[in-house]
């Protein structure tokens, strides 16, 4: 039997993240383009060449990309937006689009779907017009696995996907799907030219989101014509089920699908209508999303089970998604301790465990797997989760009365000023942090360098006369593995490297086990900082749900759990905190909302853990302790009920791009607490006018009374260098007074 196991893509950044220091070093014009394309071709020869050593019949082709796949089919569909096509150079324009340049603003880039992995938005509109299409990467990726034996399946982003996340001046249509399904079709003609057989992978996660009538009739137009030209060509979803696309699916002329028995294990229920058809079904079972080793024995129960539907000549085994979100190698991981590290398969491993499930699975060979590792338990964990009860979840007095004590105790004017809660991360702050994680800067040393740091910062905020204070938040490198070094529980990995967009990667902490806070972790330096000060001082704190969602989470048990235990340790950190005269706290919850369920029915469940979550962890503080919370967005219209029953005393938020129209939402719904959004944009180095920030506080005042109002940045300061953040936040202090000068 052939092409028995199959990968939808490979972390192309490299086992040392060589992609990353090829693509850096040409952008700086310190190698040439030839250089980075062979940089490129290596690492692919490598990693096809990985696979197979595994034993995986169909490795991924064209899972490869300089920057991004979606930007990578722009290219070849002829769908770059008309602002680009004054480049004459290919490669000049490639990286225009994703980074911008000097007189091209860069492309707009997002999260795909629920991961943290970010591509570049495709620019459509009604009247766009397609260039002509170019499958010089498909081509070129296809003929070195072709000349150095490697069988594979070339891996593109499907129509619907592609149209579903695009950004178009009107919703999906006809005008806008018949040309862009023309430019599919040639370039599958190309496609099918090298090879007729060639093994075509359209990924189109889209549809699992819940496709409704109308984008279920284009995919059936869609595939119905794709599958007319290529006779090996197979739909892939993930991260959930994709049921509703899959009874469409069936009865086009498509050779197979592609199917996550992981994120969709309700992909079961169409089981019956495969078996019925004459379709291949991949079954993603190992993992790409997540750390953890596979449970192959239930793993090989679950196979013989969709065998009792589908007949194993028609099925072959596979990853739930892209390799391409999970860390390259346990090769490097020296430091982790064995009980962590026997827990884990990265993407190398994940190609192991793939080819010896389907060993068991193809052959009936009897095959004793290893025994699967358990997490060690904490008992201690457990009976502080059981002893909870509704009142941990509850502030012990409503907001109105917390309003009032608030208003007694800080006596802070109208708009009272803040910031969100790092300053600039210089190059000397890294420096020293690195220099103390290497042991090459004694304890002391080190506190001393941090202290002196926090002293200059609240030494600045004071002589801006900003009316709330914050440390600065230089002794963290990342305000989730911050807490993550910290916590029982998790573990930082040395070279767990995933791309995030381009270049850049990061390390997600590891959330092995039970979590348990085993000292403070933020108190010294907050006790020091308001020790220096008069002014309130805010404690900085992580939230349980953003260290959740932007950690590697244990899949033995519910996330809720986890974020659960975080929780606990968060309200500890908390309530050290506030008994410690820190009477302003921050609960960072940057990721709130995008952990939320990418299908519909799942939300309801979600909102319940998650807000639960964040109460359990803040609702610990005193009537006169005020809870703080910011969120790195600004879009609220669905979710404001649930951000209103977070019971913040003040959320700061994100709206300084689009003004006050993304306020009026808490207007609307008679939101209650207070509110700092954000007056001006971080996220540049411009430092907006006095005159700028004083009529966006008026445009604030329109739409909430100024005793609802802070004023703050949109977010934190960390990115930015120390001129543009004085002279924005002196900006921003002069602005306020002269608007409270009207009040
Ligand atoms: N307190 C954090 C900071 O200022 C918040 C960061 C964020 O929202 N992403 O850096
Ligand atoms: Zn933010």
């Amino acid at each position: 039997m052939n092409n028995k196991t199959a990968v939808l893509g490979f972390p192309r950044i490299g086992e040392k993240r060589e992609l990353k220091i090829a693509l850096e070093s040409y952008w700086k014009r310190e190698i040439s383009i030839n250089k980075l394309e062979s940089v490129a071709s290596e690492l692919r020869l490598k990693h096809w060449e990985l696979q197979r050593n595994a034993g995986v019949s169909l490795v991924a082709i064209n899972d490869f990309s300089f920057y991004d796949n979606t930007l990578d089919l722009m290219i070849a569909l002829g769908a770059q937006p008309q602002r680009f096509r004054d480049i004459s150079d290919v490669n000049q324009r490639y990286f225009a689009m994703a980074r911008g340049d000097t007189t091209h603003t860069a492309m707009e880039m997002t999260k795909w779907f629920n991961t943290n992995y970010h591509y570049i938005v495709p620019e459509l509109t009604t009247d766009f017009e397609f260039g002509a299409i170019c499958t010089d990467k498909i081509v070129t990726e296809y003929r070195e696995a072709q000349e150095n034996g490697f069988d594979g399946a070339i891996q593109l982003i499907g129509p619907i996907t592609f149209l579903g996340l695009s950004r178009c001046d009107t919703v999906i249509t006809r005008t806008l799907f018949d040309p862009l399904l023309e430019q599919y079709a040639k370039l599958l003609r190309e496609i099918v030219a090298l090879d007729t057989n060639i093994e075509i992978v359209m990924h189109e996660p889209f549809l699992t989101i819940g496709a409704d009538a109308g984008e279920l009739s284009l995919l059936k137009i869609a595939y119905e014509r794709l599958a007319s030209l290529s006779p090996s060509l197979s739909v892939a979803t993930y991260f959930e089920h994709s049921n509703e696309a899959t009874a469409v699916l069936v009865h086009t002329p498509i050779k197979g699908l592609v199917l996550d028995f992981v994120y969709g294990t309700k992909n079961s229920e169409s089981l019956e209508i495969l078996g019925k058809s004459t379709k291949h079904v991949t079954i993603g079972i190992i993992d790409g999303r997540n750390v953890w080793k596979n449970n192959l024995q239930q793993s090989l129960q679950t196979l013989e089970y969709i065998a009792t539907y589908v007949p194993k000549e028609r099925l072959t085994i596979g990853t739930s998604c892209s390799l391409l979100h999970v860390p390259y190698t346990l090769k490097h991981e020296e430091k982790l301790e064995t009980n962590v590290k026997e827990l884990l398969a990265f993407a190398e491993e994940k190609l192991g465990e793939l080819v010896l499930l389907s060993k068991a699975f193809f052959s009936g060979e009897a095959i004793t797997f290893p025994v699967h590792p358990k997490a060690s338990v904490d008992e201690a964990v457990k009976k502080r989760l059981s002893a909870l009860t509704s009142n941990d979840f509850k502030r012990s007095h409503p907001f109105s009365v917390r309003q009032m004590s608030a208003h007694d105790h800080f006596d802070l004017p109208l708009l009272p000023t803040t910031t969100i809660g790092s300053f600039p991360q210089t190059a000397e702050v890294r420096k020293v942090r690195q220099e103390f994680k290497k042991g090459l800067l004694s304890k002391k040393a080190y506190d001393k360098s941090m202290k002196d740091m926090i002293a200059t910062c609240v030494a600045f905020q004071e002589s801006i006369d900003l009316d709330v204070l914050v440390h600065g938040e230089f002794e963290r490198n990342d305000m989730v593995e911050y807490f993550g070094e910290q916590l029982n529980g998790f573990a930082i990995s040395s070279n767990g490297w995933v791309q995030s967009y381009g270049s850049r990667c990061v390390k997600p902490p590891l959330l092995y086990g039970d979590v348990s806070r085993p000292k403070a972790m933020t108190l010294e330096w907050s006790v020091y900082a308001q020790s220096l000060t008069s002014r309130p001082m805010k404690g900085m704190l992580t939230g349980p749900v953003t260290i959740l969602n932007w950690s590697f989470v244990r899949d033995d048990q519910p996330r809720a759990l986890s974020a659960t235990q975080i929780a606990l340790a968060i309200r500890d950190e908390v309530d050290d905190l506030q008994n410690s005269g820190i009477k302003m706290i921050q609960v960072d919850e940057a990721a709130f909302k995008e952990g939320y369920p990418l299908r519909y029915e799942n939300r309801t469940d979600y909102e319940r853990w998650a807000l639960d979550s964040f109460l359990l962890s803040t609702a610990i503080a005193h009537k006169d302790t005020q809870i703080h919370t910011h969120m790195c967005y600004s879009e609220f219209t669905d979710i404001i009920k649930t951000i209103e029953a977070m019971d913040a005393d003040v959320i700061s938020i994100e709206t300084s791009r689009s003004g006050n129209r993304l306020l009026r939402i808490f207007k609307e719904t008679g939101y209650s607490q207070e509110v700092g959004p954000g007056i001006y944009d971080i996220h540049s180095p411009r430092v907006p006018s006095v005159e700028e920030m004083e009529a966006q506080i008026y445009a604030l005042l329109e739409v909430l009374p100024a005793n609802q109002l802070w004023i703050n940045p949109d977010c934190g300061l960390k990115t930015r260098g120390w001129p543009e953040t004085q002279a924005a936040l002196i900006n921003m202090v002069e602005a306020t007074k002269k608007a409270r000068a009207t009040l």
